[in-house]
């Protein structure tokens, strides 16, 4: 937990702030002010609260100039975005680390960076502006917060010190909506005994700023702006649509579609200004919200940069960044790689293509077939429906793909397929914990272990397709990390960016990238995509990964404690067939014959948005996998629509 103290300009009071809050919560906080010139901070603070904890600067100069120039004066170089990113203290269990910011936000850094360079590399921290409360200040805080905010980081709260003034306090808040603001009074003299005063009367107003790391505490989405259609042009646009757009999964003359005109939070606004919660966060895509502030601010912040480049011979610190926080949540020694593509499909794709080769460079190009399970789904291009081949999604394309061995998630016949044909076998697919297509059938860390088991003793690639079940979709990171074991492969897409674009990675383990890095020159892997590590893509998936890591257990965990409250008396009603709950996941398999055709699309989909839920059964499975921003209110509409739709089809 970081919060990151910044001025207006220096001499904006932001080494008071740090001193008063350290005298206030001593033992909540640890101090650290990376960069320091002239008389250090870090000494002023302990000399005004002894009790307080410093980590050492990273970097301090005599010269109080800006610390380019310091530097320069001496001789030295200073530590660039990354590096001072890198050096960030992690501070004991359950202490927040206050880190002190020099200058101004957008003051220079290196020669060619600024400080906010090295900030935005903080998405998850929780900003604080802080200014004197004197003339000027409201241009002054909201300069500084619009240029933050520009570059990506969230402004959470504004700092006024000095005398209380009504007229900047109410103009902030006012322009400021979502952030908190507060004025704080500095103490009478720089003395331990006038700061442990001042600090003791306001505790009460400075713990505001500790309690923006409370779980549930959010900003949300700046409100969509709307643009709401008449009767006449939504019909004409649905007419339209029918003429000339082909929907996935969608017969030519099926239902008329929903139009949808905006999404803010958990809820997407209908043409017809409905506002109804997506339960099912678009495809299990949209993570925090719709419109999440972070996710939306990155992507723009990139787009001032760059938009879209080639990938073959070139690079970019986005693409960098995120391959390296991807290979860090994995168990994995060093080496592992990652390889980007655009969907959960190409992933999946890249995946199979490079256990293939990976078998072709050891020389066993005999192992060219793939063993997928029954209920597993893997996408729909060739490749991947290859290694899934359900009946009714695939049935007509079977004359055009590959061959493949479809068996039950069942360790003892998996053991059995493998020993008659392990030396012809590349690799099994399979997706951790959750089939989701199939049917959101959930099963047990124990069975993913002993089918893990069985291909490693046939010594059979393991490719683990976490397109649905990373990004702590399940309570953890990655689902497999619930069976401690290690994939050789791990595909990931849907919610890498948080739904804001499309973005996918395929994980390599380090044994696989050796294979392929002693091999000859001929076998470079023969595999791209136009859009290849799209950089705004990136930036997105990366705020948004440092988000899940550091969020990701507390706000899934709220949300799968109310689903096992709330769903789990669905057990046992007339029509319910099963009730399974894992993470942010719910599924309430009805009691229908007729399996992934049963009729209950057009019943579930009216039903709930009676009840103002956006449903999409699967087949006879109602679920739900909203986003995590969804207020206690929208989690029991989506309870409330399941049961009325259980009591609509069997009441
Ligand atoms: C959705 C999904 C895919 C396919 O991803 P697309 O982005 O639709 O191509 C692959 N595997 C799993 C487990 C999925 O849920």
């Amino acid at each position: 937990m970081r919060l990151v103290v910044l001025g207006t300009d220096t001499e904006a009071g932001k080494t008071t702030l740090c001193a008063l809050l350290l005298a206030a919560f001593p033992e909540r906080l640890v101090y650290w002010k990376p960069l320091q010139t002239g008389l250090p901070d870090s000494d002023t603070v302990v000399r005004l609260v002894p009790s307080a904890v410093c980590y050492p600067a990273l970097a301090a100069f005599n010269d109080p100039v800006a610390p380019v120039l310091a530097a320069r004066r001496e001789g030295k170089e200073l530590p660039g975005p990354e590096e001072i990113a890198r050096a960030v203290p992690q501070p004991p269990p359950g202490r927040i680390l206050l880190i002190e910011t020099f200058g101004g936000p957008l003051s220079p850094l290196t020669d060619s960076t600024l400080q906010i360079d090295f900030l935005r590399l903080l998405a998850d921290a929780a900003f604080v502006v802080v200014t004197p409360s004197r003339v000027g200040a409201v241009g002054r805080v909201l300069q500084t917060v619009r240029a933050v905010e520009s570059h990506g980081p969230l402004v959470r709260a504004v700092v006024l010190l000095g005398p209380r003034d009504d007229f900047a306090h109410s103009t902030l808040v006012r322009h400021l909506p979502g952030r908190a603001v507060l004025s704080v009074l500095t103490p009478e003299e720089w003395t331990p005994a006038a700061f442990e005063h001042a600090a003791g009367r306001q505790r009460a107003t400075l713990a505001t700023l500790l309690e923006l790391f409370q779980p549930g505490q959010r900003l949300s989405a700046t409100p969509a702006r709307v643009l709401l259609p008449g009767p006449a042009e939504r019909a004409r646009r649905v007419s339209r649509d029918r003429a000339v757009v082909w929907h996935p999964f969608t017969m030519l003359t099926g239902p008329e579609p929903l139009e949808v005109v905006a999404g803010e939070d958990e809820f997407l606004v209908l043409a017809d200004g409905r506002r109804v919660v997506d339960a099912i966060g678009s495809w299990w895509t949209i993570l925090h919200g719709h419109r999440d502030p972070q996710l939306v601010a990155a992507a723009e912040a990139t787009l001032q940069e760059l938009d879209h480049v080639h990938f073959a011979g070139l690079t970019h610190r986005w693409a960098i960044r995120l391959a390296e926080l991807l290979l860090g949540t994995m168990a994995w020694p060093e080496g592992g790689r990652v390889f980007f593509s655009d969907d959960g499909s190409t992933a999946v794709e890249v995946a199979v293509k490079l256990a293939y080769q990976y078998w072709c460079i050891k020389g066993k190009p005999e192992r060219s077939e793939f063993v997928g399970f029954e209920g597993g789904y893997h996408g729909d291009t060739c490749g991947a429906m290859s290694v899934s081949r359900d009946r009714v999604f695939f049935g007509h394309f079977e004359p055009l793909l590959f061959p493949a061995h479809i068996t039950p998630l069942c360790p003892d016949r998996l053991g059995e397929l493998l020993r008659r044909n392990a030396n012809r076998i590349a690799a099994i697919v399979l997706e951790p914990l959750v089939q989701g297509a199939g049917g959101m059938r959930i099963y047990t860390a124990e069975l993913l272990q002993r089918l893990v088991a069985v291909a490693r003793r046939y010594d059979v690639l393991v490719i683990f397709d976490e397109v649905l079940t990373g990004l702590y979709r399940t309570g953890r990171f990655w689902a497999h990390e619930h069976a401690a074991v290690v994939p050789d492969l791990l595909c990931t897409a849907k919610a890498l960016a948080g739904g804001l674009c499309p973005v996918a990675a395929t994980l390599v383990a380090p044994w696989v990238v050796e294979t392929f890095r002693q091999a000859e020159p001929e076998h470079v892997f023969y595999h791209g995509h136009t859009f290849t590590a799209h950089p705004v893509a990136c930036s997105v998936a990366e705020a948004n990964v440092r988000r899940v890591l550091s969020e990701g257990e507390s706000r899934v965990g709220r949300i799968e404690r109310f689903f096992r409250q709330r769903l789990a008396p669905l057990r046992g009603r007339r029509g319910v067939r099963d009730v399974r709950i894992l993470g942010n996941i719910a599924a309430v398999e009805l009691d229908l014959p007729g399996g992934y055709r049963a009729g209950v699309r057009q019943t579930a989909i009216a039903v709930g948005l009676h009840h103002g839920v956006l449903l999409r059964p699967l087949g006879p499975v109602l679920y739900a996998i909203p986003p995590w921003c969804i207020s206690d209110r929208s989690l029991e509409a989506i309870a409330a629509s399941f049961e009325a739709c259980v009591a609509e089809l069997f009441d």
